[in-house]
């Protein structure tokens, strides 16, 4: 397989941090590139860390070195010096909106956490599972900005990358109508540990600024289609949700209630889920789960401690499906938020776009 030389711009943060861990031993890509605020920049990345590090796994001895680059005034030089960059950075949106274009118009290719360009109608945003040929829009994406190689990919918000991939090749089958759903969401969505967020031990937050928002628009995107060089939002299914904040460190566990048009056996939505693949699996990608949705059993499952590292985190944990007295059916799902809710998903779907070759080595 070809190599790639990557970037991480917003290394310092969560979401980089994660970057950092999942991209030190990855097989196609490596970091040659560290970038962060003008406050990290021409500190070694150990030394701009200090004491931020925040998850478990150690930082990567072959990273700890690097000088990093600031995110704005180096964009040329970064551009230059690698194949494409993952981008996760905590600024004003308008701000990350340029910061990106930039990118993508110094030809370097981006693969953006950030919401920023969510609903630029040009830029997919790619759950590799489900709506991976929404990446046939970036053509007219280069178009609009003038590049040979550089375009811009995002992944959806970390709320809803369980029940999304849950419902959508339900809906294949039996179309759903409408969706009720409750999250319940870790602390690391919002960058933060129990000791940088103590309020939150023995806590619940009813309300996450712009979450439900999300949770409720962003579906409609990846049920979309790819009409005259855009993507046409879908109209339905309609979604409504709570997202509440949890004293959990990582997962995101969502609290499903789902009506169809016309109601499946509930053994029809077992075998569904139970026999779903999408490219990542065919293609045999790095970090693609082998069996994307797993379905549990028992009562009291999934647990966010026990399952949100199944796969690696890159899968979704569901249970307890059952008839519900006002909708279809009821579930539970889970998935983990900083991996294939974050880093882990815009791994994928770097690793999705370098296998269909909208990204190749510059050497
Ligand atoms: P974070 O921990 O606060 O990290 C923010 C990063 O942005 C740091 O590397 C910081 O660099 C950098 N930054 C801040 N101001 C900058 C500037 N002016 N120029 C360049 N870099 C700048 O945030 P996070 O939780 O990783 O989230 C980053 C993005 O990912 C956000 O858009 C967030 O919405 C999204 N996201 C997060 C999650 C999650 O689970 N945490 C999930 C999905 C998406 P310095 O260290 O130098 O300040």
């Amino acid at each position: 397989m070809k190599r790639y030389k990557v970037g991480i711009i917003g290394a310092t943060g969560m979401v980089g941090q994660r970057f950092a861990v999942m991209l030190a031993e990855h097989p196609w890509f490596e970091v040659t590139v560290l970038a962060a605020s003008p406050r990290s920049a021409g500190k070694t990345y150990k030394e701009a860390l200090g004491s931020r590090w925040l998850i478990d796994e150690p930082l990567p001895e072959k990273l700890a070195d690097i000088v990093v680059m600031d995110a704005t005034a180096d964009i040329d030089k970064i551009s230059k010096s690698v194949d494409f960059v993952f981008c996760a950075v905590d600024m004003p949106k308008d701000e990350i909106k340029a910061l990106e274009e930039a990118y993508a118009k110094a030809e370097c290719p981006v693969m953006s956490n950030n919401s920023a360009h969510r609903f630029t109608e040009d830029v997919p945003m790619l759950i590799p599972e489900l709506n991976d040929e929404h990446a046939k829009v970036i053509e007219a994406q280069r178009k609009r900005l003038g590049t040979k190689r550089g375009f811009i990919a995002v992944k959806s918000n970390c709320s809803l990358q369980s029940y999304v991939p849950a419902l959508y090749p339900v809906d294949k089958k039996y179309k759903v109508n409408d969706v009720l759903v409750c999250t319940y969401q870790a602390i690391s969505g919002a960058g933060k540990t129990f000791d940088t967020w103590p309020e939150m031990v023995d806590n619940v937050i009813p309300f996450i600024g712009g979450e439900e928002e999300k949770s409720e628009k962003e579906p409609l995107k990846i049920w979309g289609k790819v009409e005259n060089g855009k993507i046409v939002n879908a109209s339905a299914p309609s979604f409504t949700a709570q997202c509440i904040r949890v004293p959990v460190s990582n997962g995101h566990l969502a609290a499903v209630f789902v009506r169809f048009e016309q109601k499946p056996e509930k053994e029809e939505i077992l075998e569904i889920w139970k026999n779903f693949k999408g490219r990542p699996q065919e293609l045999q990608l790095p970090n693609a789960p082998k069996q994307f949705l797993h379905y549990f059993e028992e009562d009291n499952m999934p647990q966010t401690k026990l399952h949100r590292n199944l796969e690696n985190g890159m899968a979704v944990s569901i249970g307890r499906l059952r008839e519900d007295t006002q909708y279809d059916y009821k579930f539970i799902c889970l998935s983990h938020n900083t991996l294939r809710g974050a880093a882990g998903g815009a791994v994928l779907m770097a690793e999705l776009l370098c296998a269909e070759g909208y990204i190749e080595p510059k050497e």
